[in-house]
């Protein structure tokens, strides 16, 4: 989890790789395979329906093989959406591992997708991002603090190879007696 432009992809991506996981992006997968309606919503930065979002989840994991590991980028992004993922374990044989968090300032993110420069990188779609971010996902951290689901939290204003070192520590940490 984590703002627009905190690096849950690039992370996400090279973690997978040093891990042995697969990677699954909702923002990707969107992407790639939307109709042009629901492409126009994702470019003014607004959330889609948490009930559209849980069919390409659920799509995905009828297809992965057993025990086959996953890093989930961008899902859940709603409170409604961490619901789901934790009531359909046992019908979707999931278990969640951990929540990896990366905390960057705003000013620092805004530096980031200006860069970037993907469509939906405009700064009125990154305003309505970061409203969509505080209002619907922020709660999804509390929501799985409660749940008792460790949370790495990781401070992402840092060179690329510093932060995924300091999510693996954290991770390894976590597995200790
Ligand atoms: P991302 O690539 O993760 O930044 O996602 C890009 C856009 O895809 C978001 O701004 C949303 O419009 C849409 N999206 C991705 N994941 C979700 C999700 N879990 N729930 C709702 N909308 C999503």
């Amino acid at each position: 989890m984590g703002l627009a432009g905190s690096g849950k992809g690039t992370q996400g991506e090279m973690l997978a790789v040093k891990l042995g996981y697969s990677y699954f992006s909702t923002g990707h997968f969107l992407r790639s395979y939307m109709t042009e309606e629901r492409k126009a919503e994702m470019l003014k930065g607004k959330l889609l329906q948490d009930k559209e979002i849980i069919e390409i989840i659920e799509a995905y994991f009828s297809k992965l093989k057993d025990k086959n590991k996953t890093i989930l980028d961008g899902f859940p992004r709603t409170v409604s959406q961490a619901e789901t993922l934790m009531s359909y374990q046992p019908k979707w044989k999931t278990k969640i591992e951990g929540l990896i968090f990366l905390d960057v300032p705003e000013d620092e993110l805004i530096n980031r997708l200006i860069k970037r420069a993907r469509p939906d990188d405009t700064k009125p779609a990154i305003k309505k991002r970061f409203h969509e971010y505080i209002k619907q996902t922020a709660p999804v951290l509390e929501f799985f603090e409660n749940m008792g689901i460790k949370i790495h939290k990781i401070k992402g204003d840092q060179p690329v190879e510093a932060v995924q070192r300091d999510i693996i520590v954290s991770i390894n940490n976590s597995k200790q007696p």
